[in-house]
């Protein structure tokens, strides 16, 4: 069943979702959920769904990074972002922690901010650790953009969007973004729309 998405302004996507205990993880009533995180993050389409987007504010996050959605892509922006395949899975409770603080920055959008996109610093490389759907733990080592997708989804499970970390100035339309600023290296459009900060690859 696809499920409506909430959109920013929504309460639940400011809260601090909660953890799930081992027998809830193993019910029914969860491994539902996840088949209807599943079925919405494709029809979207995303490549991740954290349950407070649906409306449920647990610490569970749905990843899936499509071979078909990257082949689409022109190789240059797969190889700059370091994008590959991520099959799908689940997280639950995770800890997310950081190995080293290099950071990246790309245009990222949100299901949650339909329509919209922003240059969001991230940081390189995460390691998370976190139960699977079988309540089994687990240790993902991440870099790139399955990293950046890591990061995005847990910030949900802490009432976190991508607004919090974006430079503001490059807030934009996702039409406009394809239209003006997508082909531009990174440190041109930061110095074009005067973006401060201390990431800019160009100087500042
Ligand atoms: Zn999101």
């Amino acid at each position: 069943m696809k499920l409506p998405i909430c959109q920013v302004g929504e309460p639940v996507l400011r809260q601090v979702a909660r953890p799930l205990s081992v027998d809830e993880i193993r019910s029914a009533a969860i491994r539902e959920l996840i088949e209807h995180m599943r079925e919405t993050m494709r029809a979207a389409p995303g490549v991740g769904l954290a349950a407070p987007q649906i409306g449920e504010s647990l610490q569970l996050a749905v990843i899936e990074d499509r071979p078909d959605y990257i082949d689409r892509l022109p190789k240059e922006v797969r190889t700059v972002r370091e994008r590959s395949p991520v099959p799908f899975h689940v997280i639950i409770n995770p800890h997310l922690s950081i190995p080293e603080e290099t950071t990246i920055e790309f245009f990222e959008g949100c299901l949650s901010l339909s329509g919209f996109t922003a240059l969001v610093p991230r940081v390189h490389a995460v390691r998370v650790e976190c139960l699977n759907e079988r309540a089994e733990p687990v240790i993902i080592e991440a870099s790139g953009w399955y990293a950046r997708i890591l990061q995005h989804e847990i910030d949900h499970l802490s009432g976190r969007m991508y607004i919090d970390h974006m430079h503001p100035q490059s807030f934009m339309s996702l039409e406009n973004c394809s239209r003006y600023w997508e082909d531009k290296d990174i440190g041109e459009v930061h110095a074009i729309l005067r973006t401060t900060g201390q990431n800019l690859s160009e100087g500042s």
